[in-house]
């Protein structure tokens, strides 16, 4: 199915999106998100942080016309005293968006951590895994 922009338009897809499309199909899902392998653990997240994701995960399809992938939830290896451990903090991939589309993630991100307990950490030119990673500071 080709994809449609929001207003029912064709996109004209990039080699990013291609390789994001690729790359989904038949993808694990847990805990009701994409994840990018079985070994990303996502079960155990504060709740509210779940519901957040959710959310962000929705947007984020109907924006790009494809799934939200989180490549590390409590699993992995983080820095000492991460919020990853605890389940109030996960990477988002970030490789499978044109430059422009993870802009427009960014300013969202940017304008819901005004709003919400969300706290963003740009991780885009951390290798090997470039990711946006987020954290829940409420409840
Ligand atoms: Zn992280």
């Amino acid at each position: 199915m080709k994809a449609r922009d929001l207003m029912g338009r064709g996109i004209v897809g990039g080699p990013a999106r291609q390789r994001g499309r690729e790359e989904q199909h038949g993808m694990p899902i847990k805990n009701g998100l994409v994840v990018a392998e079985d070994s990303v653990v996502v079960d155990g997240l504060v709740p509210q942080f779940r519901s957040f994701l959710g959310f962000l995960a929705a947007v984020f399809q109907t924006l790009f016309g494809f799934s939200m992938v989180i490549t590390s939830g409590l699993d992995g290896v983080h820095a000492y005293n991460s919020l990853h451990k605890v389940g109030r903090a996960v990477d988002i991939r970030t490789k499978d968006l044109t430059p422009v589309e993870q802009v427009v993630l960014m300013c969202i991100v940017a304008y819901l951590s005004g709003k919400t307990a969300i706290a963003a950490f740009d991780e885009r030119n951390v290798a090997p895994g470039q990711h946006l990673h987020l954290e829940w500071h409420g409840a």
